[in-house]
């Protein structure tokens, strides 16, 4: 089976049975997009208004943002797999929070399975600490980490500040660009190693 078509069954499947509470209010669940055979897959925290309008994550202004980023790269949306900690939108874009992310989590950890990318990219700190609970996004933003998982073995991860944080900060926005820039090399180092 390929593996956008085991994606399309998590889907239908968690669609029906995640028990987040924030199903009762948000319009629909909002699943991974992009490519599904993808070497990257960013992580970012939740749906916001525009995602859970029309479904899919990253359309909003931090998704332009984002897109602006990946072209810098010689990249494009097609190229990478991007999905949320949490499926649902939270009123008034609240941060997610524990037991919700919780409810989430089964869903989002079979989405990287199925998909295996090289490389998790973070995007904000609410997916960061999924994977490093101790950390913070202002100590490792930018920095490559490779480390042992239990749900995956050998992982390499890249934590980045959240693109709709940094979007109106001047000095927020010049780090991410500037990490984001260091996406090409480290795919390269985590191949050749
Ligand atoms: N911010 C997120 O974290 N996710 C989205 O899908 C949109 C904005």
């Amino acid at each position: 089976m390929t593996k956008r078509r085991k994606l399309d069954e998590l889907n239908i499947y968690w669609k029906e049975n995640c028990q987040c509470e924030l199903r009762k209010t948000a319009t629909q669940a909002v699943f991974g997009d992009g490519n599904a055979e993808a070497e990257m897959v960013f992580i970012g925290e939740a749906p916001g208004k525009n995602e859970d309008l029309k479904g899919i994550p990253f359309v909003g202004a931090a998704g332009k943002f984002l897109e602006e980023m990946l072209e810098g790269i010689g990249m494009k949306r097609g190229d990478i797999y991007i999905t949320n900690i949490v499926k649902y939108r939270p009123p008034n874009n609240r941060d997610p929070e524990p037991k919700e992310k919780e409810d989430c989590n089964e869903w989002l950890i079979n989405e990287l399975k199925i998909i295996s990318p090289k490389l998790i990219v973070f995007l904000g700190r609410h997916s960061m600490t999924r994977f490093f609970p101790t950390e913070k996004i202002s100590d490792i933003h930018g920095k490559l980490l490779i480390k042992p998982t239990s749900e995956f073995g050998k992982q390499a991860f890249l934590p980045l500040y959240h693109p709709a944080a940094a979007l109106y900060n001047g000095g927020m926005r010049e780090t991410l660009i500037k990490d984001f820039k260091k996406i090409p090399k480290a795919l390269e180092k985590i191949k050749s190693a």
